[in-house]
């Protein structure tokens, strides 16, 4: 891990997301990430065909705008688009429009869980800007381009150097991909290429103000990457500093296969971009009234929803909030649960005291159980259990109506078969048998088969209760409720002379 006593260790992240949009950011292309066939969603605008222009993407604005409120940021009024020029094969403008001077987004910040509690981490800058295409590098020593990607709407988000460890850098990302899906912004899946990251990092003697010569890291794919460059690069410019040599400025690529970085170029400066306003673009102005109206179409956010979640239903343990605040969709899922529970509380008159109980008992089948019948796949399971019969499941096991054994097998019958819970308790005689002399009978027939077990009971060995209370339970397949067995059993030994 990060052990270091000399350095501190400072990291500021540069984040791509690609924008969740129909068409691409200055043409009417598809935006398709799934597209298989290459250089099918391309046109002479996204092309770089001379005598072209560009068109903004008013669902991309719309949704950086968004971004950028739900990050605590300031939103531009006056806002312009910059041609960033560069060569390279997949850049057939020969330029990116990007944003130089007026990000669409400024000064914001996102709350984190940082190594001393939560931690405020600055937002430098949220602006637009548009993907470049595809190298496709064959195993034949050639290398081909699929432009689909050449134009899609990229939404790139700059941090200040606040992290200090990998742990703060994969919270903020996870939390930002959480945000980014919650606003429908972004499906800011790290394998497709929708979310790409790039770590700055730098180290500096303890206590120092100046920062050092810092090193930035492309190429992460994953979180595990992400974690593991930022670890690589604090053992490599450790080492380096230590040993009184100088950290270079430049571009690494994280190495998957060898779990290493690599240079790859020195950095460029931005004036080397040639940065220059876009002539074909006039500037954007942003209106108050549709910043206010994006305002009213944000939803809930992840942070909101952990704090409701806790106080409304109780949920104390973390690892099932973050299931139910990862999967959006599971987590209506529960709440529609939750509702059909307090209807099913006044229905069997069961004191609203209760709920909490009632309501961790659910959280255990359904994050458990169900996802188990699911192989994992976690979902709204709205079109395989209702969440009525759900709720009325969780009645049956609290009010010991079912064992936790019938409940499995009863629970399963419901998933394969959307069936509610007291159909198949009936269909497969799985009810529980209340009727006293039934259970004298199975008791007295136990009893009878165990002449050895009872007489070392009476002899004073206690465990002999305990194996004839087994033997019970096997003999009426666990449909007599323990309590009632173990209370019934006491009374026919005694009896026993
Ligand atoms: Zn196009």
């Amino acid at each position: 891990m990060e052990k270091n006593n000399k350095y501190d260790v400072v990291i500021g992240l540069e984040i791509h997301l690609k924008s969740k949009t129909k068409s691409k950011m200055f043409c009417s292309c598809l935006n398709n990430t799934d597209e298989k066939n290459p250089n099918v969603n391309i046109c002479p605008v996204c092309m770089g065909h001379p005598g072209t222009l560009p068109l903004i993407n008013e669902e991309a604005i719309n949704n950086i705008i968004k971004l950028g409120l739900s990050l605590n940021c300031d939103i531009s009024s006056y806002t312009k688009f910059d041609r960033k020029n560069y060569f390279y094969p997949d850049l057939p403008k020969g330029y990116q429009i990007s944003q130089f001077d007026f990000p669409v987004c400024k000064d914001g910040y996102l709350d984190i869980r940082g190594e001393k509690g939560v931690k405020l981490i600055r937002i430098n800058r949220i602006h637009q800007e548009e993907d470049a295409g595809r190298l496709v590098h064959a195993d034949n020593d050639v290398s081909m381009v699929d432009f689909n990607r050449a134009g899609v709407s990229l939404i790139e988000l700059v941090t200040e150097p606040d992290f200090n460890s990998a742990a703060e850098v994969i919270n903020f990302v996870k939390e930002l991909q959480l945000i980014s899906r919650y606003l429908n912004v972004s499906d800011a899946n790290m394998e497709k290429g929708e979310m790409r990251i790039e770590v700055n990092l730098s180290l500096k003697k303890k206590g120092e103000k100046k920062l050092g010569t810092k090193a930035e890291v492309k190429n992460l794919n994953s979180f595990k990457s992400v974690e593991r460059a930022i670890l690589f690069e604090i053992e490599r410019q450790s080492n380096l500093l230590d040993k009184g040599e100088k950290i270079i400025q430049e571009t690494r690529g994280f190495h998957d296969a060898k779990q290493i970085t690599l240079s790859q170029r020195s950095k460029e400066e931005s004036h080397e971009y040639r940065y220059f306003p876009e002539p074909d673009l006039p500037p954007l102005e942003i209106a108050k009234e549709r910043i206010s109206k994006l305002k009213g179409e944000i939803p809930e956010l992840p942070q909101e929803k952990r704090h409701r979640f806790e106080a409304e239903f109780g949920i104390k343990d973390k690892k099932i909030l973050e299931i139910f605040i990862e999967n959006k969709k599971f987590g209506e899922y529960f709440e529609k649960v939750a509702t059909e529970i307090l209807d099913w509380m006044n229905c069997e008159k069961i004191g609203e005291s209760k709920y909490f109980d009632l309501i961790k008992l659910s959280c255990n089948y359904l994050t458990s159980d169900l996802i188990g019948l699911a192989k994992g796949e976690i979902t709204d399971f709205s079109n395989k259990i209702s969440p009525e019969n759900f709720a009325e499941f969780t009645i049956l096991v609290f009010k010991g109506d079912i064992n936790s054994k019938i409940a499995k097998i009863v629970l399963k019958d419901m998933y394969d078969w959307g069936s509610d819970p007291s159909h198949v308790i009936e269909s497969k005689g799985l009810k529980q048998i209340d009727d006293e002399e039934e259970i004298k009978r199975i008791i007295k027939e136990v009893l009878d088969c165990n002449d050895s077990a009872v007489m070392d009971y009476k002899k004073g060995k206690l465990a002999s209760f305990q194996f004839l209370i087994g033997q019970i339970m096997a003999k009426s397949k666990g449909k007599i409720k323990p309590d009632k067995a173990r209370e019934a059993l006491s009374e026919e030994l005694e009896n026993i002379k």
